[in-house]
């Protein structure tokens, strides 16, 4: 039998960097076969083993952050710091997970409240069994491990799909877990396109799919689970908002808002894409960020676009932007594919694609407002929910736009801080998805709550 394969390709060169088999639905469902066995084994050897094992591989998997951050280099384009970083921040969730599960998902005895009768009531977390993960490629380290450490630490064996752009990174991170966990197949990659993404997510036995992608997939994806009520973590892409108030730190916000705009060319879901800043500052504001901006240059300080088809999309929304809006940074001519300038757009259209749809490129779109609160409207009238940040001195208005804005996640007075915090879920609403992963909410997302009561 002759197995298909594809390549995967560096992006900013070109040039195959590995082949991959393209694994249809019967190679799928055999590693969900072996999957079920492994995961009755790694639920029966207890928290404590499985903590063991877990510190094992975040050991296995900082001795080879050399290696692994190549392959992620060689699958991305992004440079080599950035792929580090990403393992790094990754290396923190497997500490956090494997350290914690056992406190958050222990069982507990819990109050009956029913007064006269000799009831006893006990809720435990049981994990859940076999737990498919789909992956994007953006972060392909950090962002399925965001799921994979968190299920695995609750009791479950993982059936992974890594994006068809970093199916390397995917084969590498099993491969790696293998020599924590040599006796059952815990960790698999499945590769493929097409088709072994669905495959995963329609075969009964997966007891939950967590998802990371776009919104238009993630639709499809429900609908794979739809037919055996498969249940579904979704994380979905973002349109976040960057609210600058009057009595910000404007350095440190030019700062923050480039990084969380540029930083891996802007191939972010929450990075940051739309600026909301309050009259009385603007000028100052935006004065800074473009002549820090102008700094900024594609190939040295970030990498390619990834993706072939998202330059497309990057490049109607600059174009677009450009036309009803006032370019201050870059324009149309900052296209030069694989790689991207930094542009800045400002007075674009509200309802224009640049400020309505994700672009997932090294692009913003900035906007005068009134004042903090026109910020807010203005950023909560977005589909997508996922996250945003707040510059502001006074604490305490930064905690009430905190909770007002339409988020599953905030920062304030920095940007992105809420990932690498192991204990916060991380997650969105909206268009942005459903489900949270990271910290407890994100180990118990991965088991089923199971209530006991006895009479005694
Ligand atoms: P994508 O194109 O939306 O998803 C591609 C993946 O979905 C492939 O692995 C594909 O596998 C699988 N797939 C497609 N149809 C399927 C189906 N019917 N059932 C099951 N799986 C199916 O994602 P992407 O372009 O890699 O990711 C980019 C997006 O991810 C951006 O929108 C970004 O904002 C978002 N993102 C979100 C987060 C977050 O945490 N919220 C983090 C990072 C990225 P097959 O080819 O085998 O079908």
């Amino acid at each position: 039998m002759t197995t298909l394969t594809f390549d995967s390709l560096n992006p900013a060169t070109g040039q195959v960097v590995g082949s991959y088999p393209k694994q249809a639905a019967d190679a799928v469902h055999e590693a969900v076969s072996r999957a079920e066995e492994a995961a009755r084994w790694w639920a029966g050897i207890g928290h404590q083993e499985r903590r063991r094992r877990l510190l094992d591989y975040k050991a296995v998997v900082t001795r080879n952050l050399r290696e692994l951050a190549q392959v992620v280099h060689d699958e991305t384009g992004k440079p080599i710091g950035d792929a580090t970083l990403e393992i790094v921040l990754t290396i923190t969730h497997l500490d956090w997970a494997a350290r914690n599960a056992h406190k958050v998902l222990r069982p507990r005895r819990v109050s009956t409240g029913m007064i006269g009768m000799n009831m006893a009531a006990t809720l435990e977390y049981l994990p859940l069994g076999v737990v498919g993960v789909i992956g994007p490629w953006n972060y392909p380290v950090f962002t399925p491990m965001g799921s994979i450490a968190y299920a695995l630490a609750a009791g479950n064996a993982v059936v992974f799909k890594p994006s068809e752009l970093t199916p390397g990174v995917g084969v590498k991170l099993a491969e790696l877990f293998a020599e924590s966990v040599p006796e059952y197949p815990v960790l698999q990659t499945v590769t493929g396109l097409g088709e072994t993404g669905a495959a995963l997510a329609k075969d009964p036995r997966v007891k939950k799919i967590a998802f990371t992608g776009s919104y238009a997939t993630a639709k499809r994806v429900m609908a794979a689970c739809a037919e055996n009520l498969t249940p579904l973590v979704a994380e979905c892409g973002g349109k976040d908002a960057f609210i600058v108030d009057a009595d910000a730190d404007l350095d440190a916000a030019a700062d923050a808002c480039l990084w969380g705009a540029m930083s891996n060319a802007g191939q972010t879901c929450v990075g940051v894409e739309r600026v909301y800043v309050v009259d009385q500052v603007y000028e100052a504001f935006v004065g800074k960020l473009t002549s820090m901006a102008k700094e900024v240059k594609a190939g040295e300080h970030y990498g390619p676009i990834t993706m072939p088809g998202q330059l497309d999309i990057i490049k109607r929304h600059i174009d677009d932007a450009a036309k009803t809006g006032k370019t201050l940074v870059g324009g149309p001519e900052s296209v030069r594919v694989p790689y991207v300038e930094p542009v800045i757009i400002e007075d674009v259209p509200e309802d224009s694609p640049a400020v309505r749809e994700e672009t997932f490129g090294p692009t913003i779109t900035v906007r005068r407002t009134r004042d903090a609160q026109e910020a807010l409207e203005l950023a909560n009238a977005s589909a997508y929910g996922l996250a945003g940040t707040i510059f502001t001195k006074n604490s305490r208005r930064a905690m009430e736009l905190a909770r007002l804005m339409r988020s599953g996640m905030t920062a304030i007075n920095s940007v992105i801080s809420f990932a690498a915090i192991p204990s916060l879920p991380f997650g969105g609403v909206g268009e942005s998805g459903f489900g949270r992963i990271h910290g407890a909410d994100g180990l118990r997302e991965f088991t089923r709550p199971k209530a006991i009561s006895r009479q005694r």
